[in-house]
């Protein structure tokens, strides 16, 4: 049985919105899914999300994920130790996962998997990212964020929206090593993928087929997701440096 308490509304900072959307769009062909990290206010129940950790898929199958329990410990030691680092009460919120090529709604597994963990923390959410979605009309890939709780209906469990809204923020330190940290954990996850296979009794040729795949799965990764990280953080540079600029000369003025 579900708590009658609920969320109110999740408030979550640009920079966690940032990484959760580059991680959503690393893979069009499974679900990613990651954890999030922040304070709550129980009073106003309201969840405020500055941090999130990426998790690493040990099982690819398409529309599953899963959170293991050491997946949680860790996370859960991650908040820790940034809430010794930033002296404020951080703990793992909720979790996230994506749904490429669907729609955002979650599924009636997700809202499961979601009362699940409100029967733990009745104030956990879930988020879901819906990408690689075209629209007929413009051609465009779309990008929906919903934000949910499970709520007891008679006796099903149904999908409650919670209020979401997106917070102004600067890239704090934490949250740009889980972004650069992205790509090592896709080439660790097509590393272990291709070792399950290479079991040693491959001939030669299947093994040198298997080579190749492995090194085409390597370079997709550079390609489609470290070099175009690194230009956005670039140009995220130069637009930095720009407006230091500008409120220098402001300064000047002020003066
Ligand atoms: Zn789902």
């Amino acid at each position: 049985m579900l708590s009658e308490i609920y969320l109110k509304r999740v408030n979550m900072t640009a920079d966690v919105y940032a990484v959760c959307v580059q991680h959503a769009l690393t893979t069009e062909k499974q679900e990613i899914m990651g954890l999030l990290i922040g304070e709550v206010d129980e009073n106003e129940r309201t969840s405020n999300i500055s941090a999130c950790v990426i998790l690493h898929r040990s099982d690819k199958q398409p529309d599953r994920v899963e959170i293991s329990p050491e997946q949680l410990c860790t996370a859960s030691m991650h908040a820790d130790q940034l809430a010794n680092k930033l002296n404020r009460p951080m703990r793992v919120l909720g979790w996230y996962h994506s749904h490429p090529h669907i729609t955002v709604w979650p599924s009636h597994v997700d809202i499961r998997t979601q009362a699940m963990y409100q029967t733990m923390d009745p104030l956990f959410v879930g988020l879901v990212f819906s990408v690689f979605q075209n629209n007929a009309r413009s051609r465009e890939n779309q990008i929906q964020v919903t934000c949910f709780q499970a709520v007891q209906e008679h006796s099903e469990v149904e999908r409650r929206e919670i209020e979401l809204v997106i917070q102004p923020s600067s890239f704090e330190n934490y949250n740009l090593e889980g972004i650069a940290n992205l790509p090592k954990i896709l080439i660790q996850e097509e590393v272990e993928c291709h070792d399950v296979q290479d079991n040693g009794t491959q001939d030669e040729l299947s093994a040198l087929h298997n080579d190749a795949f492995k090194t085409l799965a390597l370079v997709h990764i550079v390609c489609k997701i470290s070099r175009p990280l690194c230009d956005d953080l670039e140009q995220r540079k130069r637009t930095i440096n720009q407006r230091v600029k500008e409120l220098e000369n402001l300064k000047k003025n002020l003066n």
